[in-house]
């Protein structure tokens, strides 16, 4: 891996085979409020203590790290290797798509429980836990989010505008 870099903060994090599903479970309750404004219309608050636990597979929903071809580009000329070369060394196929390899339970560039490649991190890790699937109702949040980052609901109030912003990121 790597070497050098910044925290794993606001951003890190691996999703769920697709990128943005959580088939199979019930459906989530609380998704919006008696008005029908989303949950979070007065907001989330979310900052992140840079624990690297969303870099880890720790079951249903953080087993994959996707990313694009410009993104992969971009760490692999920060690497000095070539895409395909990256692609073969760090990434794995999985249905159709490279997703980040890992060792043991942890992303491929999780070194010291912190991001070696923070600045080039994929969107999918930038974005998180603003994830449609992990915003589509309280109790996804807490289930998804909360039960395991120590940064959920705590700290920078991010206001509803900027996660509808997050979100549109996704398509979501
Ligand atoms: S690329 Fe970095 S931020 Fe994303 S899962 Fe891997 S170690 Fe975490
Ligand atoms: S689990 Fe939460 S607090 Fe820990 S690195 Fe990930 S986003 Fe930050």
């Amino acid at each position: 891996m790597s070497a050098g870099a910044e925290p794993a903060r606001d951003g890190a994090g691996r999703s769920s085979r697709g990128g943005a599903s959580s088939g199979g479970r019930p459906p989530a309750t609380g998704a919006t409020s008696p008005d029908g404004a989303p949950w979070y219309v007065d907001g989330v608050r979310f900052e992140c203590t840079a624990c690297g636990k969303c870099c880890v597979n720790h079951g249903d929903g953080f087993e994959y790290v996707f990313s694009t071809r410009a993104e992969r580009k971009a760490i692999a000329e920060h690497l000095g290797i070539s895409l395909r070369a990256f692609e073969a060394r760090y990434c794995e196929k999985v249905a159709g798509q490279w997703s980040f390899g890992s060792e043991g339970d942890a992303c491929i560039f999780l070194e010291d429980g912190k991001c070696s490649i923070y600045a080039l991190r994929p969107k999918q890790c930038r974005t998180f836990p603003f994830w449609p699937e992990l915003m589509d109702s309280r109790d996804t949040w807490d289930r998804d989010v909360a039960s395991f980052c120590p940064g959920a609901d705590q700290g920078t109030l991010h206001d509803f505008a900027e996660i509808r912003k997050r979100l549109a990121e996704h398509g979501g």
